[in-house]
């Protein structure tokens, strides 16, 4: 079953509390009428009564039933307050009881079950009327009164208020009906125009937003978060295709230069010697090609997450000293000078060993090829204020200004034509840069053309080891 929408469901409950409100408001305030009227009747009759005690009061005290039956009838047959009267002794002996009370036979409450004064509705052929049966103390004697008053009129009033309460409350549900459904379509709409601005955003206008509200309630804060999303989305889409797009470019230079290199070689025969060239070249290019599809696979493992990297308490040091071994013998064929010096371990870091490796080769390579001979190289590793600082310093080409931020950039070589001699696709520091993030850690540069590099590395570390002896 479709469920409803969400502005009939709030106009559904809107109603229902106000139909509740509005019966307890109603009943409420024809009790209150109720209670008012049979309140003012009450004060008339009690002062009626009181009259009657006055006039007890004035008879002889020691006058007999039948004295005091004519003297009551004499007065009160003519009074109005006598019209619906009766009046009794201690012992129930009757003294007065009006014509219409004989008439209808009408039956009070006796003596004995009345303690102060009580107050009773009676109808009686149809008619209304309230009596107060109330004892009255006069000359001694204990006497039940009951006076009677009739009270149509205030049926009435109440009738006709519960018909007007009655006639208006479904003018008044529907009138809140349309209000409640006018209310909630209105606060409602907005969200109808963001749903169907988002059902039309696909990934070939993924650059459209959402309408901006400025309604400053949860409604704006819904779009903006929409808008939001879809901008990191669309930045996101954008990467990878430009990441896709850069790779298939990238791939396409080496493969088309193995390509021409054995076109060339095969279009007439050859020496032994030059085929062996022409095979060392499309080897050569066959090597980069394998390194750059390794770096497009990292990159795309890094971005799809499963690039997980164990994190173990690691001595740097250490790591460091290998990596720095590995190089010598790529100083000495390219006629570099190469120092490193690497401080004693004082603290661990949390990390992945053979990502961190990757981080200081990648740093190592890249000084080694912008560097010509004679230049240097240095590499030193220290503790810093809580941090891990690896430095890669070098006097080579260095960077202009402009290009500092882009390095890390995918795909970004600051001199296309040479690091592609030096064949870099331009991948190295974006890897370098996802690993040291993953770390928690920085990577920046210092460095002006013509002046070298260096490149500073920086990681949390995590404690200070407790056997350094052992991890060194
Ligand atoms: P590549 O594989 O092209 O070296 P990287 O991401 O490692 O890619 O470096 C990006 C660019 O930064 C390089 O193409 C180069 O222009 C510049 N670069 C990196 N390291 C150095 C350095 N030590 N000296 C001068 N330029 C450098």
């Amino acid at each position: 079953m479709r469920k409803l929408s969400i502005g009939v469901r709030l106009t559904l409950w809107y109603l229902a509390i106000f139909a509740i409100a509005q019966m307890v408001f109603g009943a409420g305030m024809w009790l209150i009428l109720r209670g008012h009227l049979y309140d003012l009747v009450d004060d008339s009759l009690e002062g009626q009564v009181e009259d009657l005690k006055n006039f007890m009061e004035a008879q002889k005290k020691d006058a007999s039933i039948a004295k005091l039956q004519e003297e009551v009838n004499e007065t009160y047959v003519l009074e109005h307050s006598g019209d619906f009267l009766e009046v009794r002794a201690e012992n129930d002996a009757l003294i007065y009881r009006s014509t219409f009370l004989q008439t209808h036979a009408v039956s009070l409450t006796p003596l004995a079950s009345i303690k102060e004064h009580t107050s009773r509705n009676l109808t009686i052929e149809g008619r209304h009327f309230r009596f107060r049966l109330q004892k009255v103390e006069a000359n001694g004697h204990v006497f039940t009164a009951s006076m009677g008053v009739p009270t149509d009129d205030v049926v009435e009033t109440l009738n006709l208020f519960r018909s007007y309460l009655l006639m208006f409350a479904p003018l008044l549900f529907l009138l809140a009906a349309s209000g409640g459904y006018w209310l909630s379509r209105r606060a409602l709409s907005p969200v109808d125009a963001l749903v169907r601005t988002a059902r039309d955003i696909g990934g070939a206008n993924l650059s459209s937003r959402l309408p901006k509200l400025e309604t400053g309630d949860e409604l704006q804060r819904l779009s903006d978060t929409l808008n939001e999303m879809l901008d990191r989305i669309e930045s996101a889409f954008l990467r990878v295709t430009q990441f896709t797009g850069d790779a298939s470019h990238e791939l396409r230079t080496p493969v088309s230069l193995i390509r021409t290199e054995a076109e060339l070689a095969l279009r007439r025969s050859r020496g032994e010697a030059e085929y062996k060239e022409a095979l060392r070249h499309i080897l050569l290019e066959a090597e980069r090609t394998t390194s750059l599809i390794e770096q497009l696979l990292a990159l795309a493992r890094a971005d799809s997450g499963r690039e997980a990297l164990h994190m173990e308490p690691l001595n740097l040091s250490k790591t460091l000293g290998g990596v720095v071994e590995g190089w010598q013998q790529v100083a000495t064929i390219r006629n570099v000078q190469f120092s490193a010096s690497i401080a004693s371990p004082q603290s661990l870091v949390m990390g992945d060993e053979a990502a961190l490796r990757r981080v200081a080769d990648i740093l190592l390579d890249n000084a080694f090829k912008y560097t010509l001979s004679p230049g240097s190289v240095q590499l030193s590793f220290e503790t810093q204020n809580e941090n891990a600082v690896l430095k890669v310093q070098d006097s080579g080409a260095g960077i202009g200004v402009e290009d500092q931020d882009k390095i890390f950039e995918r795909f970004y070589r600051a001199d296309k034509a040479r690091s592609r001699t030096q064949g870099g696709a331009g991948l190295g520091l974006a890897i370098a840069k996802w690993i040291v993030s993953q770390h928690r850690g920085t990577i920046a540069v210092e460095s002006a053309v013509g002046c070298g590099s260096t490149f500073r590395v920086e990681l949390p570390v995590v404690a200070a080891p407790a056997h350094t002896s052992q991890l060194a």
